[in-house]
């Protein structure tokens, strides 16, 4: 597959943004914003200035996963302009719907009103520096999707999928409205989540639980890396609950497995 990275790629910008990256999947409940937040702290770690931008409006979920619930951005005047402050955690700044409104408080959105607030809070907020700006896309292909990438100077996508047949069937759909002519953003590639199961009493053996190589064989067909390949790991879900990324527990197979996919992004 042709390899794009994103010092290979100039876009268009905001100014004080260098990259902004839209993590989108075919469906919900494969990883996604698990794969952003840890991509996140990863990018972070390895010396860049992040921001994430939770756009999953129907399910937000990077106040839990930064351990942030309840907290509220503050406005801070920046050159006579009022902007919203990031919640900052991890050396990751942050912006979700789920900071605006109450813990487990359901917010209905229409697409039109949904898409105004998520173009403030890229272009309203006093984001700073950044190397690079995740964007955790709501699952699937619709409306709010197009009004982001068609309005937001998005560098790249990266896309998230397990190696299951449904999901990745999803995924040809997320590369088609990246690919569109109008649009034409590069995708970055395809991070497989939930790839294989490893005991801990049998820890050289791997169980392709949602099937093997699906992801491989798609990203072929399709001329895009695999980014890269991230287990199924009980600790991944807990540190998610708990809200610390499982990258970020120095030394540990998932924090390698996620510098290494971090590195062949950028
Ligand atoms: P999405 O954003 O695609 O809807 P989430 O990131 O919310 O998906 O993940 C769905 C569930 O799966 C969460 O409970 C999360 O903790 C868990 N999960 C995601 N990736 C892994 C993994 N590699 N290993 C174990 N659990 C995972």
């Amino acid at each position: 597959p042709s390899e794009v990275q994103l010092s290979q790629i100039k876009g268009k910008q905001i100014p004080g943004i260098q990259n902004i990256i839209a993590i989108a999947s075919g469906k919900g409940g494969v990883g996604k914003s698990t794969v952003s937040a840890n991509l996140a702290v990863t990018l972070a770690k390895m010396g860049f200035k992040v921001g994430l931008l939770d756009a999953d409006i129907y399910g937000p979920s990077v106040p839990t996963m930064f351990d942030t619930e309840g907290q509220k951005p503050i406005s801070v005047d920046v050159n006579g302009k009022n902007l919203m402050k990031p919640i900052e955690n991890y050396g990751v700044k942050m912006l979700s719907i789920g900071y605006f409104s109450g813990a487990n408080q359901a917010v209905v959105w229409r697409g039109p009103m949904a898409s105004k607030a998520l173009n403030q809070m890229i272009r309203d907020a006093a984001w700073g520096e950044l190397d690079f700006l995740l964007i955790d896309l709501p699952p699937g292909t619709g409306d709010i999707h197009l009004s982001i990438i068609q309005e937001v100077p998005v560098t790249g996508a990266v896309i998230v999928s397990t190696p299951q047949h449904v999901a990745l069937a999803d995924v040809r759909k997320g590369i088609a409205m990246f690919n569109m002519e109008s649009i034409n953003i590069p995708v970055l590639g395809l991070v497989e989540n939930m790839a294989y199961f490893t005991p801990e009493e049998l820890p050289d053996n791997k169980y392709y639980i949602f099937g093997n190589q699906g992801a491989q064989h798609l990203a072929e067909d399709l001329n895009i890396p695999v980014l890269g390949e991230i287990p199924i790991i009980q600790s991944i879900r807990e540190a998610g609950d708990v809200g610390r990324p499982a990258a970020l527990q120095e030394g540990s197979v998932i924090a390698e497995i996620y510098t290494e996919t971090a590195r062949k992004m950028v």
